[in-house]
């Protein structure tokens, strides 16, 4: 991780991962892609390795996300899609040209059309958003339980009752908080 940067949170879903990319939405928002190279960094981890990027290529993806976000939130509650949000995501999936490659190991990799070319990368990141979207995937799309957080995240659990984008993060705090509320609630002995 380079230093001075927010780490990232990487999840197991391609396109709430990105989302996740500026966590504590309702909170003190915390930036994880604030710079090009850290958003080259975010796509390397994810198996789209990209060498560069451009200033209009960060706000590109950052535009993107929000729109994942702001669709994927709009399927948590059953709102209707916010037609400017399918669009950007449309647009997107529609610009990148990437390969699914099969590895002799069985593996899926992404080949993207060249190695400058960022909008490769989004176009993956636009079509997982649209495989959780529209249902083809096993799950269903939640809301995180953290006042603060309230990310859209998928939820692949068999009872489908995950309440959390992120146990390591949300899920213990909110623990911690429940925790001390109790401890709170306790009757004090003479102090
Ligand atoms: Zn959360």
């Amino acid at each position: 991780m380079r230093a001075g940067f927010p780490d990232f949170r990487l999840g197991t879903v391609l396109a709430t991962s990105f989302t996740g990319t500026l966590s504590e939405r309702h909170g003190d928002a915390v930036e994880r892609i604030p710079t090009p190279q850290r958003l080259v960094d975010w796509l390397t981890v994810n198996g789209l390795p990209v060498d560069s990027c451009t200033t209009a290529q960060l706000d590109l993806a950052r535009e993107l996300r929000e729109s994942i976000h702001a669709a994927a939130t709009a399927a948590a509650t059953q709102e209707a899609l916010p037609a400017s949000a399918v669009q950007v995501i449309n647009d997107c999936s529609a610009q990148g040209r990437a390969a699914a490659i099969l590895t002799p190991e069985g593996e899926r990799r992404w080949r993207l059309s060249s190695a400058s070319c960022v909008e490769d990368a989004l176009s993956v990141i636009a079509a997982d958003a649209i495989s959780i979207i529209a249902g083809e995937r096993d799950g269903k799309l939640a809301l995180c339980a953290s006042p603060t957080c309230q990310a859209a995240f998928f939820d692949a659990s068999q009872s489908r009752t995950r309440k959390w984008c992120d146990m390591n993060t949300c899920g213990n705090r909110q623990k911690k908080a429940r925790f001390n509320a109790n401890q709170r609630k306790k009757p004090r002995s003479a102090e």
